[in-house]
């Protein structure tokens, strides 16, 4: 007996990192809040963002019995 399975679509997900402009720092909820970097006490009030995209393509897979 085969049984196929395939991945319905393609899951995607994609992650978006709060920097901070000026060192490059990744920002806490907390910092972002309070609009401060806590290393460096840059105002956070126009933070870099890096975008990144995830494409998790599950290939399609057979058991056989
Ligand atoms: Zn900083």
């Amino acid at each position: 007996m085969v049984i196929e399975k395939q991945a319905i679509g393609d899951d995607c997900a994609h992650k978006v990192e709060i920097l901070c402009p000026n060192c490059d720092r990744d920002i806490d909820p907390q910092e972002l809040a309070a609009n401060k970097c806590n290393d460096c006490g840059h105002d956070l009030s126009d933070p870099k963002q890096n975008v990144e995209i995830h494409a998790t393509s599950v290939p399609a897979f057979a058991i056989t019995f």
